[in-house]
Parts: structure tokens; sequence; C-alpha cells
């Protein structure tokens, strides 16, 4: 594999270990070819940012996904099903609820801590031959020369590595490293606004039930995780962000209590809380010569509507899908950075990711604005997804990830045909 000591020779090169990135080198492992991951903080280190305490929900496609990448037998016991998503908004009138069996369906998703699933991933890592991580490495330019790619990285002793790929993927999350080095700009949209995440206790138990409230100061969603506990994200503005972190437990405790009401019984204790800022970034293009970009550093979303990873993963799984379908079309002589298939790649995601990106955006926008009108609209949408089928549905397949044209992984298919 190595073309000279220091270069690492291979057919694809992922920069970014993290959920997306992780999983992508999985699924390409299943189609045998050489994969190296390069991924800059080395695991298990505490500033990890993608394997952090957050709870991600995941859709019923993700699962699938997962199942055939072997990861979810090893998440599954700590996987928290969602039978049930309660939408309501503080203070005015009409709530709507998703029901999985009205759905007949098992759950509506499933919540696991992202630390799990990166344990889960960097396990099923090491046992594949055909991956090789360099970790910690951060991978610091990129270089287009006579049909590859060449990936310079700096290992944690000072010392220099170069990677030849056939096609590199950036999976380096929202500043990402090789979308720049390709020259590929974005645009972002800062939402003013900060999530607050942590876990809390309640009296009574939350029975699979993920609960999205709106609310004047932000969007408030308590998903039900493993032990009892619910996940907290709730979304307030900078300054009151800080406010409420600074809060005492107790406090902090009363003011979730004020807020949510009642239906859980008594708040009874809090976990550590962390903030993460809010925006949407966009990717100018999603390829270039030798270049797919997949997961965050594509596209950033605010959580809203729990969406960024589960389109993420359909990003990794579709671009496996390409690749595979490519190999199979063009025999002996495939060239994984070969144009037509990153063409295919980019063709077959503009629809899913611009749907998720205007839901989610429309979503924030629409309940962060106190304006009367909006209001109105707000009432009136609330009611209109109790009352119409159609637009309810519309928010459960969102949730189970089946939008649109959906990768072979996330049926349950086999990646190869
Ligand atoms: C509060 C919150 C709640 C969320 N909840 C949900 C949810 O319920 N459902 C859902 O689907 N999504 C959710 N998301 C979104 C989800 O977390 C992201 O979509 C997901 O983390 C994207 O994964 P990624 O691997 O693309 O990027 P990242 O998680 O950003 O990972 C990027 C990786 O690249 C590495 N890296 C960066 N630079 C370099 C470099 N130069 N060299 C090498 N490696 C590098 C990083 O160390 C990291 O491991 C949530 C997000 C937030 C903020």
């Amino acid at each position: 594999m190595s073309g000279g000591d220091n270069r690492l020779v291979v057919d694809v090169a992922i920069a970014g270990g993290g959920l997306v990135g992780a999983s992508l080198a999985l699924a390409l492992a299943q189609l045998s070819l050489r994969v190296a991951l390069l991924e800059a903080v080395p695991f298990g280190a505490a500033d990890q940012p993608s394997f952090d305490d957050r709870s991600t929900a995941l859709s019923n496609g993700s699962r699938r996904i997962f199942e055939a990448l072997g990861v979810w037998p090893l998440i599954e016991r700590e996987a928290t099903a969602i039978r049930r998503i309660h939408v309501s908004d503080q203070g005015r009138f009409g709530f709507t609820r998703i029901d999985a069996k009205e759905q007949g369906l098992n759950a509506l998703g499933y919540v696991v801590i992202n630390r799990v699933m990166g344990a889960a991933l960097w396990h099923r890592l090491n046992a594949e031959p055909a991956i090789t991580i360099l970790a910690p490495a951060k991978v610091q330019s990129m270089q287009l020369q006579q049909q590859v790619q060449n990936i310079e990285c700096e290992l944690s002793d000072g010392t220099k590595r170069v990677v030849e790929a056939k096609l590199a993927i950036a999976a380096d999350g929202a500043r990402s490293t090789l979308r720049q080095a390709a020259g590929i700009g974005s645009s972002s949209w800062d939402y003013e606004q900060v999530a607050l995440v942590s876990n809390v206790l309640s009296q009574h138990f939350h029975n699979h039930v993920a609960y999205e409230r709106f609310t004047p100061a932000g969007p408030l969603a308590l998903l039900p995780i493993t032990e009892g506990r619910l996940g907290v994200v709730w979304t307030f503005r900078p300054e009151t962000a800080k406010e409420v972190t600074a809060l005492s437990d107790a406090e902090f405790l009363a003011r979730l209590q004020e807020t949510f009401g009642f239906r859980l019984g008594r708040f009874t204790r809090v976990g550590a809380r962390q903030l993460y800022p809010l925006s949407l970034t966009r990717s100018d293009e999603y390829v270039a010569e030798r270049l797919a970009i997949v997961g965050n550093a594509a596209q950033t979303l605010h959580p809203i509507a729990g969406q960024g990873f589960n389109l993420g993963l359909r990003d990794a799984v579709s671009l496996a899908e390409v690749l595979a379908d490519g190999r199979a079309q063009a025999g002996a002589g495939f060239d994984a950075g070969d144009g037509m298939w990153l063409q295919r790649y980019r063709e077959w995601r503009a629809a899913d990711r611009s749907n998720i990106v205007r839901f989610t955006d429309g979503l924030v926008r629409l309940f962060s604005q106190p304006l009367g009108p909006i209001k109105l609209l707000r009432d009136a949408g609330m009611l209109a997804l109790d009352l119409l089928p159609a637009a309810k549905d519309g928010l459960s397949q969102l949730s189970l990830g089946a939008a649109g044209r959906v990768p072979r992984l996330a049926r349950g298919a086999p990646l190869q045909q």
C-alpha cells in the first residue's frame, strides 16, 4: 500500500473520521477499495468534536445503514426507540402528535448518544483491514497532480505524511480544510442562536416520546434516552444562553419546568451543560476534480429538526453506492476519482439536500419570529399538521429519512447489486 517511506497510496482518502467520515470508510470497505481515514483528534480524546455527549435522533433509514455497516448491533442496547413525537407551541393553540403505530412502524427513530456511536464506529473501523487509519493526523493541504490528489497531513510528533488518492473526500466538518484547499467557497448564515445541550431526569418515565416545544425564547427538544433520562436541546439567543448556563442546577430545572410544564412530572436532576453556536453553512459546490464533499463539510444545519447527521449519512452511502455501481460498470479499469461518478453523486444529492435545508431553515425562521402574522401562521401550521394527514406524513417521512431517492443501504438492500 505504501509508495515510499512518507507516502501512502490508496484509492480513496477521507479527511475527517467523525460520524460521517467514519461511516463512509466502513461503507467503502465493503467495496474492497483501499481507504485511508485521516482524523485530527485521537479517538477517545475528551475534545473529540463529533463524538461528544449530544444525543442524536437517528431515522429508521440511518438505523438500516448502521445495520448494514455492522454498527447497529454494537449500539442497539444503548439506543432508545421514539414511539411518538409530540410537537407543541408554548402558550398557543394547537399541537400535533406523530405516532409510530399510526405509521405502521415499531419506532419513528432512535436516540443514541454521539459518544456511543463514535465508539461503535471506531471499533468496526479497527477491524477492517482495507482501512488505514491515521489519527491523530491533521490534514493541512491538498494538491491535484497527475490524476491523483496529494493530501498532506501532520502527525502528532510534528512529522508530515502525504497520502496519494484517486479520490479525496472532505468529511472534515463545517470549516473543512479540504473544501478550502480545493478553492470551493461556502455561504454561512449565523442564526444568532445557541443550542444548550444537557441531560435531565424526570419524575415520570418518558415512555419513548420525543417532545419538540416551540417557545418565545426558542425551540426546546426533549429526546428519550437510556436510564429514563431525556436529552435536552434548548435553543436561545446567545446572551440568554450564557445566562441560562450560569444558573444553578435547581434554577435551571425550575426554568425548564416552567417552559415545558408537568407532562413528565418534576424534573429532578440535570447533567453538564454544553453550548453550540448555530448557523447554516452550505458549500458552493459538492464536488470538484477528484474531490467529493460529505456531511457537515457540505452542509451544517440547525438541529431543530434533527436532520444533520441523517442527511450526512445519506451523503456518505449515496457516494458509496455511486462508486459501487461505477466499479461494476467500469470493471478492471475503475478509477474512483473519475468525474463521471462525481457528477452522479452531485446530481443525486441535490434534491435531498435542498429539501432538508429548506425544511430545516424554514422551521427555524417560522418559529423564531415573535411577529403577529407569523404567530397566526404558526398556529395554522400546527393545526394544519394535525388535520392534514398529508402534511403530517411529510414530516413523518422526514423523520424516517425516506424522502426522495433512497440509497440502497437505507432501504435494507445490499450496497452492491
Ligand atoms: C446540538 C446539536 C444537536 C444535533 N442533533 C442532531 C440530531 O438529533 N440528528 C441529526 O441527524 N443530526 C443532529 N445534529 C447534527 C450532527 O451532529 C452533525 O450533522 C454531524 O456531527 C456531522 O458529522 P460530520 O462527521 O460530517 O462532521 P463533524 O461531526 O464536524 O466531524 C468532523 C470530523 O473531522 C475532523 N477534522 C476536522 N478538521 C480536520 C482536519 N484538518 N484534518 C483531519 N480531521 C479533521 C474533526 O476532528 C471531526 O472528527 C446535531 C448538531 C448539534 C450541534
